[in-house]
């Protein structure tokens, strides 16, 4: 899983606690976003231009659905459906940056 960023609160911490920080307007609900990501998961470039990967994922709930993001030399992060549109996961990551490019990338 993440190996940076705040460790203590990545481990207390996980999906669907709810996001963080500012907000964007989401074209796409998280579902759909998640179904277009697909079992083989996606490729595109975030609003800093870097090239991120896609992919579905499960939190460690078990449960909740995740589209998590990996960019080229980290993972940054994932989206539950609790914080999809707010550019601070669940987990305290900043995916706002992959979440919005995907979001308008279809
Ligand atoms: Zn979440």
């Amino acid at each position: 899983m993440s190996e940076f960023d705040e460790k203590e609160e990545y481990i207390t911490m996980a999906h669907p606690s709810g996001g963080k920080g500012n907000t964007f307007r989401t074209k796409h609900s998280f579902q759909q976003a998640y179904t277009h990501v697909g079992a083989k998961g996606i490729k595109f470039t975030s609003t800093t231009g870097e090239q991120i990967s896609a992919t579905q994922g499960i939190a460690r709930d078990g449960l909740t659905k995740t589209i998590v993001f990996v960019g080229q030399n980290s993972r940054h992060g994932s989206a539950c459906a609790a914080c999809w549109g707010n550019r601070v996961d669940c987990n305290k990551s900043r995916i706002g940056q992959c979440a919005e490019a995907l979001d308008k990338s279809f």
